[in-house]
This record gives structure tokens, C-alpha cells and sequence, in this order.
């Protein structure tokens, strides 16, 4: 699969996705994995990486070291974060290797080998990249991420720490539930009203009684109202992709979570 945005790839018989336009540049290396290529079991199947689901702890320690494998590390060589839907940062190195940050959504760090980790099921993924200094952040934002603006939130803080500056900055935001299914009442339409001046064109009227939200479109708007110019958009709706990715709201609660990797070199 190739649809411009992410390009999939193999290692063995491990799929993943790249963004085509972070440069390979020895810099930075990261990868959007899938469901599949895993070893657990319906209804986390396959390459499940969350402990927060009741999947066992071996088979996600075991799908870490295959997912993380493809860039030599393993769960405790990468630094992981315990969300929680909120938007604050947190500046990380490899001394945070094999630990979970708790209450940070985002994790930023310029330390060359550093990995940062996190898990998803329709929450969208955000990528920022600086490759002028070097450095990395990584985002969970669902409906309640991007109303509180953790896409900016990022930016702010690669600003603060780095003295990065947006114009520089590559983003992405990897596979989310899309505004195709992503039907909702309040308290999101209510947030979402309240908190974003072009609330209008991120509710979409699909003809049904509710809005559909447009969660892509609204973590794009955030990066946008940070100064980002340049955002890749994976277009790819978890929700519809089931066959390749887990979905929170598609699967009724009931699956795993997706994982990507962010590091640098
Ligand atoms: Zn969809």
C-alpha cells in the first residue's frame, strides 16, 4: 500500500508505515506499525503493544521486541508514556529509557538514541520533526488532545527547549478515526464549538441526527495555528481500516492498541 502519504514496508514479516517526507537522513528513523505481525491472540490480534488492555504481558513484551526490533530495541530501550488525554510535555532522554512518563501526552527529546513510544486506537499520532536541531516530539491527540491543543502544545515545547522554529518543523499525523465515523454528541460538540474558531468545518453534517467529527482535520488546525507549514496527513480512517489497524470505536472497546516508534539516530 502507498497512498502518498505513508509508504508500508517489511522487516521480515513485520509491516509498518513510513512518512514519505521525513527525509532519510540518518537523523531521525520511526515507524507507524500496524495490527499485524504479533503474537497475541482475537481480540488483540495480532501486534497488540498496550499493557492497558487485559492482552497478557508476555505477548506485549513480545510484540515490543518484534515491533521495536526493527530498530534494535526492545521495551526497555525506548521511553513510554502512560496517557491520559491531556496536553502536557515532557522533555525526555535516554536515562527515561524503559520508564512510563505518567500524565504526559507528549514527549520531546533532542538526545541522539533516544526512542519515544506510544500506543493508539483511533487517538491520532503526531510526529513533529526539527531537523534543523535535531530533534523529535511525539503527540497522542483524540477529540480531548486536540481541544486542549497538544498538537501545539508540542510545538511550544520543541520552541522552549530546542529553539526550534515552525517554519523548520516537518509534522504528520498517522492513522486516526476519521470524520467518516467518527459520530458525536456532547460533551465533544459542545468542546469543540467552544474551542475552535473554525468549529463549522471540523463537525460534519453527514446527514444523520449528530455530527461527524473531523479529528485529523482539527490536530491539522492545531498544528496550522502553531506556526507548522509543512503536515503530511496519513489519510488513512483506523476505524474503516480494522483489517489493518485496531479501532476503540469500531471494535467497541474491545481490541488492542497500535504502536509507533520516533527516534534519533
Ligand atoms: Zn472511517
Amino acid at each position: 500500500m502507498h497512498n502518498g502519504a505513508m509508504q508500508a514496508l517489511y522487516d521480515g514479516d513485520l509491516p509498518y508505515f513510513r512518512f514519505t517526507h521525513f527525509p532519510e537522513d540518518g537523523v531521525q528513523s520511526h515507524a507507524v506499525f500496524t495490527r499485524h505481525g504479533g503474537v497475541s491472540p482475537a481480540p488483540f490480534d495480532s501486534l497488540n503493544l498496550s499493557v492497558s488492555v487485559p492482552d497478557s504481558r508476555d505477548n506485549v513484551y513480545a510484540n515490543r521486541a518484534r515491533a521495536y526490533g526493527i530498530f534494535g530495541r526492545d521495551t526497555g530501550s525506548v521511553v513510554h508514556a502512560h496517557l491520559v488525554h491531556g496536553a502536557d510535555v515532557a522533555q525526555v532522554t535516554r536515562a527515561d529509557d524503559g520508564t512510563w512518563r505518567a500524565h504526559f501526552d507528549g514527549l520531546i527529546t533532542d538526545e541522539p538514541g533516544c526512542a519515544l513510544t506510544m500506543n493508539y486506537a483511533d487517538c491520532a499520532p503526531i510526529f513533529i520533526y526539527d531537523p534543523a536541531r535535531r530533534a523529535i516530539g511525539l503527540g497522542h491527540a483524540g477529540w480531548q488532545g486536540a481541544v486542549r491543543d497538544l498538537p501545539g502544545a508540542l510545538v511550544r515545547a520543541m520552541q522552549a527547549a530546542f529553539g526550534s522554529r515552525p517554519a523548520d518543523l516537518l509534522a504528520a499525523v498517522g492513522p486516526s478515526i476519521g470524520p467518516c465515523c467518527y459520530e458525536v454528541g456532547e460533551p465533544v460538540v459542545g468542546q469543540v464549538r467552544a474551542r475552535f474558531s473554525g468549529a463549522a468545518s471540523l463537525l460534519h453534517d453527514n446527514g444523520g441526527p449528530r455530527p461527524h467529527f473531523d479529528l485529523p482535520g482539527a490536530n491539522r488546525q492545531r498544528l496550522l495555528d502553531a506556526g507548522v507549514r509543512q503536515i503530511q496527513m496519513s489519510g488513512i480512517c483506523t476505524a474503516c481500516r480494522t483489517d489493518l489497524f485496531f479501532s476503540h470505536r469500531a471494535e467497541k472497546g474491545t481490541t488492542g492498541r497500535f504502536g509507533v516508534i520516533f527516534m534519533l539516530s
